[in-house]
């Protein structure tokens, strides 16, 4: 077996851990988070396929269902999605040896999923990459340093001694989940060793060009007039502050003929003007508001997500939901930006 150049990141007590628990289990189960991503499915699937060839018995099964764009990921065929058929949902969940919880760092995270899963016999795994992770789970792999959780599960492999056995759907799955987290590798990134990874992928043969492609260059013609739309009459600069907002009701969505994942990125046009140090996007969803936030630098939207929108996730990219008006919530922020008006002005990109 031949050693890869990655330092070992993983501790020896949860590698071996996680190595008895695999063996043990012949019923596996991979959860992710609501609104799975790019990092979410390429985690999921990339475990998926690897486990899969050593002749497990696994399942993928998210909440709800995930964007259009990430359809050509091999095994997204397969994956179970609980909200639609929420009763063989939590019988899977019920007769599984073995739940992966995969980047998300609380029960919370995967919604109406959540009392099964920690209710399960099953053991659990956690592996991800947001900061305060739940304790409750049998093995916690937290690494909020980290790209992505993608990035994690490439280091399992490979300190499980397993890359030379990687396949090719594995190494596509979780390069894809490196790319979305990091924005193609634009934030997030310095980390040289990401790029030792990514080489080692290559020579697995992905071809991280149709990689990007399928993921950024595969939108509907609405949806680029939907952010055309947005750009122009929904965004408030509020220049003192840094910052940048932008917002869509439902009928403005209805217009473009929405499409799950149509808006996915708009929240990172507002960072590209000068000094825009934090950007956020107010979507009216079905039963409730999502909100994402997005910063440069130093300031932490994370702590302005969860001050005022009960919400999450990391420094420079996190989220939260608001059960009400737009009225309301657009109040909320605007006076949350005024509370952080000191913090904002200080922060440096
Ligand atoms: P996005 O804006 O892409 O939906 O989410 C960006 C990041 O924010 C996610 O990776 C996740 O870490 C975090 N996040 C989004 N929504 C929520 C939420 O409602 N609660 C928490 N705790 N974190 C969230
Ligand atoms: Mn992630």
């Amino acid at each position: 077996m031949l050693a890869t150049p990655i330092t070992p990141l993983i501790d020896e007590k949860n590698l071996r851990h996680v190595r008895d628990l695999i063996l043990q289990s012949s019923n596996i189960l991979i959860t992710t988070h609501v609104s799975p991503d790019g990092d979410a499915l390429g985690s999921s699937l990339g475990l998926y396929h690897h486990l899969l060839k050593r002749g497990k018995k696994v399942r993928v099964m998210v909440p709800n269902s995930f964007p259009y764009f990430l359809k050509w990921m091999k095994g997204s065929e397969n994956i179970l999605i609980f909200e639609y058929n929420p009763e063989a949902g939590k019988h899977i969940i019920d007769e599984v040896d073995l739940i992966f919880c995969l980047d998300y760092n609380i029960p919370k995270r995967i919604g109406k999923m959540a009392t099964h899963v920690q209710n399960a016999h099953a053991k659990r795994i956690l592996i991800d990459h947001h900061p305060y992770p739940e304790k409750a789970c049998d093995v916690v792999i937290s690494h909020p340093e980290k790209s992505s959780t993608s990035e994690l599960i490439f280091r399992l492999i490979d300190q499980l001694g397993e890359y030379e056995s990687m396949n090719h759907a594995t190494a596509e799955c979780i390069y894809c989940g490196m790319m979305t987290d990091t924005g193609g590798f634009t934030y997030n990134s310095n980390d040289p060793e990401i790029f030792e990874i990514i080489s080692l992928l290559l020579k697995k043969k992905i071809d991280k060009d149709a990689i990007y492609s399928n993921v950024y260059n595969n939108y509907s013609k609405d949806r680029f007039l939907l952010l055309g739309f947005t750009l122009l009459h929904r965004m408030k600069i509020y220049d003192e502050l840094h910052s940048a907002l932008i917002y869509l009701s439902k009928e403005d969505q209805n217009q473009f003929k929405y499409n799950k994942g149509d808006t996915e990125g708009f929240v990172n046009y507002p960072l590209s003007i000068k000094d825009i140090v934090f950007s956020t996007f107010i979507r009216e969803d079905e039963d409730y508001i999502k909100i994402s936030f997005r910063s440069q630098g130093n300031f932490a939207c994370n702590e302005f997500a969860s001050e005022f929108f009960n919400g999450g996730g990391h420094r420079n990219a996190s989220g939260g939901e608001y059960y009400g008006t737009m009225k309301e919530v657009l109040e909320i922020f605007e006076n949350g930006l005024q509370q952080y008006a000191q913090k904002l002005q200080s922060s440096k990109r």
